[in-house]
């Protein structure tokens, strides 16, 4: 059965695509988007060999390899222009999809929807969509074997750059005793605005876990007496601040 994960990706592919999934691995995601008949071509591209293999046996033993093609390259470069209309980037870091984004940025052209999923750096993709004229047009959020996952939906539309304005418009958020917290610019591109607005308990948790994570690192960086560790915590502590602040006007 496919992961949680990877069916709400799928669900994310408009019926009648034509699919390039990049870091396919075995090719999972692509064959059962075909089989769902979403998709009517796909591409599975693969950086490493032994991934590719895996991904050539499973599209040949589901009897695909007339609709989905692994080919061997690092990220677009496996694509022609035009070739496909959307994109699933998953599984990976959000600097590593940034970096393969902004490598292939030829590709794109033609491509209409962009399904990524990094499993941290999510502000990274944020701003890359921003940066290049993509509407963030839905997020998603959900755990799976205690694990917590974003999937980031992007479109391409003419008026994506007026829409992302009001997208990423600075947020006033309020909570007990008078407190008020500011967003804008950073802090919506790591929280996601429309996790935020949503404030799923999967949300909450994954920020309280987060916090926990932020408080260690602290720590342990405190123990070093130099003005940069100083530095680092104070940053630390800031964000610390702001991540906890937020949480009490969630909830
Ligand atoms: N996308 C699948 C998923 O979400 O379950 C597989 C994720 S797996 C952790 C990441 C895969 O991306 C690996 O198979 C790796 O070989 C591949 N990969 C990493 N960098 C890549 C790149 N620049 N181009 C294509 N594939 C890449």
């Amino acid at each position: 059965k496919l992961s949680t994960r990877l069916t709400r990706i799928a669900e994310q592919i408009p019926a009648g695509s034509r699919l390039a999934d990049i870091g396919s691995d075995h090719a999972l995601l692509p064959v059962f988007a075909v089989r769902q008949g979403r998709v009517t071509q796909a591409v599975a591209g693969e950086v490493n060999q032994g991934p590719l293999d895996a991904a050539q046996r499973q599209v040949n033993e589901a009897g695909l390899s007339q609709v989905i093609e692994p080919r061997l390259g690092n990220g677009l470069a496996v694509l022609h222009p035009g070739e496909v209309d959307v994109i699933t980037i998953a599984g990976m870091g959000g600097a590593l999809i940034v970096t393969i984004l902004s490598e292939g940025l030829d590709k794109l052209e033609g491509v209409s929807r962009l399904i990524l999923q990094p499993n941290v750096g999510e502000e990274f993709v944020r701003r890359w969509l921003l940066e290049h004229g993509w509407f963030l047009s839905s997020e998603q959020i959900l755990e799976e074997d205690g694990r917590t996952y974003e999937i980031l939906t992007a479109d391409r539309l003419a008026d994506a750059a007026e829409r992302n304005v009001q997208l990423y418009q600075e947020r006033l958020l309020t909570g007990p005793e008078g407190l008020q917290v500011e967003l804008h610019d950073f802090s919506l591109l790591q929280f996601g605005p429309y996790l935020l607005n949503e404030a799923s308990t999967v949300f909450i948790d994954k920020w309280k876990q987060e916090i926990d994570k932020l408080e260690k690192v602290a720590a342990s960086v405190g123990r070093s007496d130099t003005d940069e560790a100083k530095l680092k915590v104070a940053a630390l502590q800031q964000q610390i601040k702001l991540v906890k602040e937020v949480l009490l006007c969630l909830q």
